[in-house]
């Protein structure tokens, strides 16, 4: 192998330096996409019951050792321990329910046209899956691909992003532990110039989490060597909340949908659409519940750090745009503590005026803040909550059910509640969405596995 660059993570809690990784050289990409194929060829010939027992094993460890991990997650992102906690539980479940599928019926038969012919469908695995994932939720990004991936017969090379190296390499040691062949998963470290090297040298398939912009880059470069997407991208998910709904209720959740892990989700309800008969009440009882966050690096915290210095100055440069485009901006919440030496608090805002025909009036930010705006016809609130270039989540907040459900049904995203969060979705529920959220894929839920296989067709004629 090349010699690797060392690269020092900084925790975002208080500046200490998480021990240094090695980041892998773009020029070993070849090497290890040929170390992934070797290993494809007894791999993919296990049988599916034995990877479950193998995945099912991987799922008590990762819950066996949450702790640990969630200490790891925790310097590496700053969450609170609850967050992190809440989500490596998640990520067993998911474990859980990937290796159910061992024993759960797969593929079909086919009636023929012509006699004494029996036609089966099954499902194979596609061969190296490249998965490439963002930050925002290490270890359940780290298990949503991971894991059926496996599960389907793949090998694969996980690609975490380079602020959280080191609850990757605990979570791939773990799957090593129960039984993965290291060959089969691999770890790969470093940015953008390996996860490149790695699609132009041919993974047959290509699953990304992360922003629309780096999405189209890996869309694009898989469209030259005919990889399998798997493309879950950005949001600016609206939540809309009508006169008829329960307004204190409504408040609890849209604050946390905003300011929950510091507004870094894909998930997050950055647009909240209030019905203009309590628009001012609605924002006085959002801002009354806002005022009881502690923004800071405590454990007790509930709006954690953001992942670095550098994306607390993008979120203020969005803020003071928003500023300059005549909108005002509130601040929010109460400082829990000092600030961190690295800076990495971002004070939750709340968002008003903004020109509803502007760019930012429906960009993506990922930090700690949400803009209002008001309507008066359903109409209007579907279009302004269709008036964006994503359609990841959505909710709506009303006590009659048949407005809500004629709203939901207009709106343009992939995963929607009523009455509920923008975010919040369960392992077994398809995630994903439509326009620059995605491509049509979905991670977790019940297309998982199909997801991470391709099928093949086979025919038998009996009749010779
Ligand atoms: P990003 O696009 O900058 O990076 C994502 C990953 O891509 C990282 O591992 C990065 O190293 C890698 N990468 C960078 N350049 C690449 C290239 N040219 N080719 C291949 N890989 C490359 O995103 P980010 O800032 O880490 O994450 C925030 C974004 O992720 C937000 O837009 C958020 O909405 C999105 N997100 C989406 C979901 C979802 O399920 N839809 C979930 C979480 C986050």
């Amino acid at each position: 192998m090349v010699a690797s660059q060392s690269f020092v993570r900084h925790s975002p809690l208080d500046g200490s330096v998480l021990a240094s990784v090695e980041f892998t050289s773009p020029e070993n990409a070849p090497e290890i996409l040929q170390v992934a194929r070797q290993a494809f060829a007894s791999w993919s010939q296990t049988t599916i019951e034995s990877r479950g027992r193998i995945l099912r094993k991987a799922a008590a460890l990762l819950e066996e050792r949450a702790e640990t991990l969630a200490e790891i997650v925790r310097h590496e992102t700053g969450k609170t321990i609850s967050a992190c906690l809440g989500e490596i539980s998640g990520a067993v479940e998911m474990g859980y329910l990937v290796a159910s599928h061992g024993r759960h019926p797969s593929g079909y038969t086919l009636p023929s046209a012509i006699p004494h012919r029996h036609i089966r469908v099954e499902r194979i695995p596609v061969g190296v899956a490249l998965l490439i994932v963002t930050y925002n939720a290490p270890i359940p990004n780290y298990a949503w691909k991971t894991f059926p991936a496996l599960m389907a017969g793949n090998t694969a090379i996980l690609k975490p992003s380079p602020t959280t190296p080191h609850s990757a390499q605990k979570f791939v040691e773990i799957l090593w532990e129960a039984g993965i062949p290291q060959d089969a998963l691999q770890l790969v470290l470093g940015d953008g110039d390996i996860a490149s090297a790695l699609i132009d040298g041919g993974a047959d398939l290509v699953s990304f989490t992360g922003s629309y912009s780096t999405g189209q880059k890996v869309v694009q470069a898989s469209a030259l060597t005919l990889a399998k997407t798997v493309i879950e991208l950005g949001g600016s998910n609206p939540l809309i909340v009508c006169a008829d709904a329960n307004l204190e209720k409504a408040a609890e959740t849209a604050v946390d949908s905003a300011f929950s892990n510091a507004g870094q989700r894909c998930s997050s309800a950055s647009r909240i659409v209030v019905e203009d008969s309590v628009y001012e009440t609605f924002r006085d009882l959002f801002v009354e519940k806002a005022s009881l966050l502690t923004w800071g690096a405590n454990s007790d915290a509930n709006v954690s750090t953001l992942i670095d210095s550098q994306s607390v100055v993008a979120f203020e440069e969005y803020l003071g745009a928003a500023e300059k485009a005549g909108a005002t901006v509130h601040r929010l919440g109460i400082s829990g503590g000092q600030p961190p030496p690295e800076a990495c608090l971002a004070q939750p805002a709340l968002v008003e005026g903004l020109d509803v025909e502007s760019e930012i009036a429906t960009a993506e930010f990922f930090g700690p803040a949400t803009r209002f705006f008001s309507f008066s016809t359903d109409d209007e609130a579907v279009s302004l909550a269709n008036d964006s270039e994503y359609g990841l989540t959505a909710a709506v907040w009303s006590s009659d059910i048949a407005r809500a459900e004629r709203m939901v049904s207009r709106i343009e995203a992939g995963v929607i509640s009523i009455n509920g969060p923008t975010h919040g979705a369960e392992i077994n529920m398809p995630f994903g969405g439509v326009k620059h959220s995605g491509n049509g894929s979905r991670d977790a839920g019940v297309y998982a596995i199909d997801q991470y296989s391709d099928v093949h067709v086979v025919s038998t004629f009996f009749g010779v």
